[in-house]
């Protein structure tokens, strides 16, 4: 694709990093200003852009669209979860989607998009497309931030090889003049504002020709209204899914169960063994000197490690052994950050963990049983 062309004639002029990447950094680098939720890349091709866009944290909805298929399906494998994103489900919910389609048409399924990125599109439209294309994106998507890059003929000259266009794909390439008075144009009529810049340095002495790549970034100057998002809008479906992923999300009631069942297990057990340690140090010092026994399989402190203490002590809720159980009370779990964190409220915690973890006849501890561990 265009990536691996471009490199290949700009072998002599050296860009580092890469100018494809230089791009999708320019990119994430918006998307860390503007802190978008949602975002969708037109013409996204083998996706690398959505690839990196899915570790942005603020990010809960990517969508790409490409009207070549098999480019998207390359390498859409990429986008899926991974083992660790369901054994350590993400705070925030995400969904990767992917349509076939033409950026000529519009689908409700583009709306509602706080950043559209067009990278290396825009030169790749025939004239019938490039048309429609203002109306579809500003008009119709109408995001709050759209970013539109295309290459900047006046760079040419400086890259071996090209003689009419950079790519026998590109429709055509404009110079700084003629993209700036397109994205002027479109931004007035849609309502937005634009500013220019680019990636990709000319060398020393060159710096006439400007940046190899042209960006526009397009701002929305009116905030939508849930009418204006409304109006007009058709409801038939333009595009055909043909990938869609939903990321393990604690926003997710069972996710976030689990989470929290597993939490309340590991604290239990971590109260459970400093109990059991404390029982055996006890149990070491009474074999030594029996007249010196403090406590009989009563749990001191000082078992505790500082912050477990602590916390223990601020709930006034000690864990208690009796014969082979240990009760370690649902408060004082509670009282632990991580869990305190997942569930909000106590009573979110008795709720998500109801059925899943042995409770003691009244709930309000957790029961171990330390038969066998006692053997
Ligand atoms: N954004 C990518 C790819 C740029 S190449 C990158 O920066 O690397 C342009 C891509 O636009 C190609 O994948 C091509 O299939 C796609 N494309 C061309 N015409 C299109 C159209 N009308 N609608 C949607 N995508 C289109």
């Amino acid at each position: 694709m265009d990536k691996n062309f471009q490199e290949q004639f700009t072998g002599s002029i050296k860009f580092t990093p890469p100018l494809y990447k230089q791009r999708y950094q320019f990119i994430k680098d918006l998307v860390g200003k503007y802190k978008p939720k949602k975002v969708a890349d037109l013409g996204c091709a083998d996706c690398t852009l959505l690839w990196m866009l899915k570790f942005c944290s603020c990010i809960e909805v990517l969508a790409g669209l490409d009207v070549c298929a098999s480019v998207m399906k390359e390498k859409m494998h990429r986008l899926s979860p991974l083992p660790g994103d369901y054994l350590q489900p993400a705070e925030r919910s995400l969904t990767v989607t992917l349509h076939h389609g033409s950026v000529a048409h519009k689908d409700p399924c583009m709306l509602g998009f706080d950043l559209v990125t067009c990278i290396e599109l825009i030169e790749h439209l025939e004239q019938s497309e490039l048309k429609k294309f203002p109306e579809v994106v500003f008009g119709f998507m109408a995001p709050s931030l759209v970013v539109i890059s295309t290459p900047n003929s006046e760079f040419n000259p400086l890259l071996p090889g090209v003689t009419l266009f950079r790519h026998p794909d590109h429709k055509f390439e404009w110079d700084r003049a003629q993209f700036q008075s397109w994205a002027l144009e479109t931004a007035r009529r849609y309502d937005y504002s634009v500013e220019f810049t680019g990636v990709g340095h000319p060398p020393t002495g060159m710096e006439n020709v400007g940046f190899c790549t042209q960006i526009g970034v397009f701002v929305r100057k009116s905030p939508q209204t849930s009418e204006s998002a409304q109006s007009e809008k058709p409801t038939e479906a333009a595009y055909k899914t043909v990938f869609k992923a939903v990321y393990p999300s604690l926003k997710d009631e069972k996710y976030l169960q689990n989470a929290v069942v597993s939490e309340v297990i590991f604290t239990a057990q971590i109260i459970k063994q400093s109990l059991m340690d404390c029982l055996v140090s006890e149990h070491k010092e009474y074999n030594d000197d029996p007249t010196e026994r403090k406590c009989k399989f009563q749990p001191s402190m000082n078992c505790f490690s500082e912050d477990l203490g602590k916390l223990v002590v601020e709930k006034s809720m000690e864990p208690f052994v009796n014969g082979n159980v240990v009760y370690i009370p649902l408060i004082t779990i509670f009282s632990f950050p991580k869990v305190n964190r997942l569930c909000g409220t106590f009573e979110k915690l008795r709720k998500l963990i109801a059925g899943k973890v042995t409770l003691s006849s009244d709930g309000s501890a957790v029961m171990f049983n330390t038969e066998h561990e006692n053997k």
